[in-house]
C-alpha cells in the first residue's frame, strides 16, 4: 500500500468547533437583529451553512448572510475550537507510517486552516467547501485508502471513494448509527486510531 492517503473530516471528528460555532452565531444575531438558535445548529454540525440559513432567510439572502457569518467565524471559531481526543495523535500516528494527511471539510477552507493552526494540527492537504458526495471526489482525486468522519455524509463520501469508512463517535451520531450506515470500523474517539492505523498497514 504506498503511499498511504489517509482523510479525515475536521468538525467534531478532528476538532470540537461547537463554542465557536455558538459564539459566531451570537455575535451575526447582535449584528442583524435575528434569532438563529446557534446552539441547535452546533448540536447536530455536518450540514452545509447554507442549508442551515435557509431556515432563517429568504433564498435572495442566504449567500451575504453566509459571507457575513464566515466572515466573523473567522474571528471567533478559531479560538472556540478544540482537539478532540486523540485527535493529533491519530494525524501523527498516518506520518509515522509515511502516510499523506487530507484534511476534507464543508467548512470554508481559509477558515479550516485558522482552525487547524489554532488547535496545532498540521496536514499534508485541507481541501475546503466539500460536502456530502463532493468530499467522496475529493477522496478519489487523492486516492485516498481510509476517511475518518462522524456523520452518515462522511461514511457515503468514503464508500463512495472506495476509502475504508471509519465513523467516530464524538458528533451527533451514535457508534450504533455509523454501525448500521455501513462503517467498516466505528471508534468511540480517535484514541483507537493509532493500534488500528498499524493493523491495517500491516494486512
Ligand atoms: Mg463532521
Amino acid at each position: 500500500m504506498t503511499p498511504l492517503v489517509v482523510g479525515f473530516d475536521l468538525d467534531m471528528t478532528l476538532i470540537d468547533s461547537r463554542p465557536g460555532v455558538i459564539a459566531s452565531f451570537d455575535a451575526l444575531n447582535r449584528a442583524l437583529g435575528t434569532t438563529i438558535d446557534g446552539e441547535a445548529i452546533a448540536a447536530h454540525l455536518g450540514p452545509t451553512l447554507e442549508s442551515e440559513m435557509a431556515a432563517y432567510f429568504p433564498a435572495d439572502e442566504i449567500d451575504a448572510v453566509c459571507d457575513r457569518y464566515r466572515e466573523i467565524y473567522a474571528e471567533l471559531g478559531p479560538s472556540g475550537s478544540s482537539l478532540l481526543p486523540g485527535a493529533a495523535a491519530a494525524v501523527a500516528s498516518v506520518r509515522e507510517h509515511s502516510g499523506m494527511t487530507l484534511v476534507i471539510t464543508a467548512k470554508f477552507e481559509p477558515n479550516a486552516h485558522l482552525c487547524l493552526a489554532h488547535v496545532g494540527i498540521e496536514v499534508d492537504h485541507v481541501i475546503g467547501w466539500r460536502h456530502g458526495p463532493q468530499k467522496g471526489e475529493t477522496l478519489l482525486e487523492h486516492a485516498a485508502h481510509v476517511y475518518v468522519g462522524d456523520t452518515l455524509p462522511d461514511i457515503e463520501a468514503a464508500h463512495l471513494a472506495g476509502a475504508h469508512a471509519i465513523g467516530v463517535a464524538t458528533g451527533p451520531v451514535s457508534a450504533d448509527d455509523l454501525r448500521t450506515a455501513g462503517a467498516n470500523t466505528v471508534m468511540d474517539t480517535l484514541d483507537e486510531f493509532p493500534a488500528w492505523l498499524s493493523t491495517f498497514t500491516a494486512s
